[in-house]
């Protein structure tokens, strides 16, 4: 691990300047502490940290998703550039409140909408995905309101509290 100063370093596996006292790199999950173990299992050792719950797997429980670690609940996020979904509706307008109120509550969230985004019509490249094999169910043509995937949990607290998902 380089230093780059006194309190940061580079993370090993995705290269983001990190602190160095951080048992695991935040933007990319990988472990940093020895002797970590799964939050799952006990006896085995975690290969690193889910980037949205933050909590320890092991290699069973989680995995890399394009270089990012998830645990088994979370890698059903849609994810894109480092951005999770958290909900998604063809109501503009709709999509556009619940935005609002995430930002009212601390949160950087941004909508992520193909149709207006129109660098990318037409072409292959609609690139949210999640890990395990082949998945047909994400709707492509909606709005879907992203937020970092350190933010998951407490956006989605909030759109529960609001009642735009359960
Ligand atoms: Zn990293
Ligand atoms: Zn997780
Ligand atoms: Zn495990």
């Amino acid at each position: 691990m380089a230093n780059t100063n006194d309190n940061s370093a580079i993370c090993p596996h995705c290269g983001a300047e990190i602190q160095v006292d951080h048992e695991f790199c935040p933007e990319c999950g990988e472990l940093l502490a020895e002797n970590v173990l799964c939050h799952r299992h006990s006896s085995k050792p975690a290969s690193g940290v889910c980037i949205v719950c933050r909590l320890p797997f092991c290699s069973d429980c989680g995995g890399r998703v394009q270089n990012r670690f998830l645990c088994e609940e979370h890698d059903t996020l849609e994810i894109f550039e480092g951005m999770a979904r958290v909900f998604g509706s063809s109501n503009a307008v709709e999509v556009e409140f619940a935005k609002t109120s995430l930002e009212t509550a601390g949160l950087h969230p941004f909508v992520f909408s193909r149709k207006a985004n129109p660098i990318s019509l037409g072409a292959p490249e609609y690139t949210l995905y999640r890990s395990s094999g082949e998945y047909d169910g994400h709707i492509v043509n909606e709005f879907k309101l992203m937020v970092p995937c350190q933010e998951v949990q407490t956006a989605e607290k909030k759109l529960r509290e609001l009642r735009f998902i359960k």
